[in-house]
């Protein structure tokens, strides 16, 4: 495998910490989702990520701040946007645990809480992923009055008029959008 430019060796993280400025451009994106098809962004995204690293102990305090654009595609018209991304964030990595061979128990509860690294490299990759999903919105929309699509003919409504407008107003079950 090629060594990844998100994995940094833990062993040569300096006591006075690392402080990194990462671009997390379209290829970036394109991979993800590649690996990832149900991932919901859905076209040019590019999020700056400053990411500090320090060792505490064994531990491994990251702190991050993203900001950036993503295309997410909205929930009710179908239609890609472009929405900000802005977060910080703080993560505390403990070492460990060891993958588990056979026999061995599972893990507790509060084992899983837990964020762990493993071995002696720290992969920023999933890291940064997580903190990305962890902002995307439940229901994405392009905006609050968006009118979605027509569930009879299709049409967007934000952006035509559609035929069946007045059989959907006659009806009494006739709800907004979404
Ligand atoms: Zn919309
Ligand atoms: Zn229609």
């Amino acid at each position: 495998m090629k060594p990844s430019p998100w994995q940094f060796s833990i062993a040569r993280i300096p006591a006075a910490g690392l402080d990194l400025s990462l671009v997390l451009d379209e290829a970036w994106f394109l991979t993800w989702r590649a690996q990832d098809p149900g991932l919901e962004i859905a076209g040019p995204s590019q999020v700056k990520a400053e990411v500090r690293v320090a060792k505490h102990g064994r531990e491994l305090l990251i702190r991050g701040r993203l900001r950036g654009t993503l295309t997410l595609a909205c929930c009710r018209c179908l239609t890609p946007y472009v929405a900000p991304i802005e977060t910080d964030f703080d993560l505390l990595l403990a070492p460990g645990p060891e993958p588990l061979k056979a026999g061995e128990e599972e893990l507790t509860a509060a084992e899983l809480d837990q964020d762990f690294y493993a071995g002696d490299t720290l992969d920023l990759e999933p890291i940064l992923r997580e903190q990305i999903v962890l902002q995307l919105p439940v229901k994405p929309l392009c905006a609050e009055a968006c009118r979605g699509l027509c569930a009879r003919c299709g049409a967007n409504l934000n952006t035509e008029p559609c035929t069946c407008a007045k059989e959907r107003s006659a009806s009494p079950f006739a709800s907004g959008a979404n």
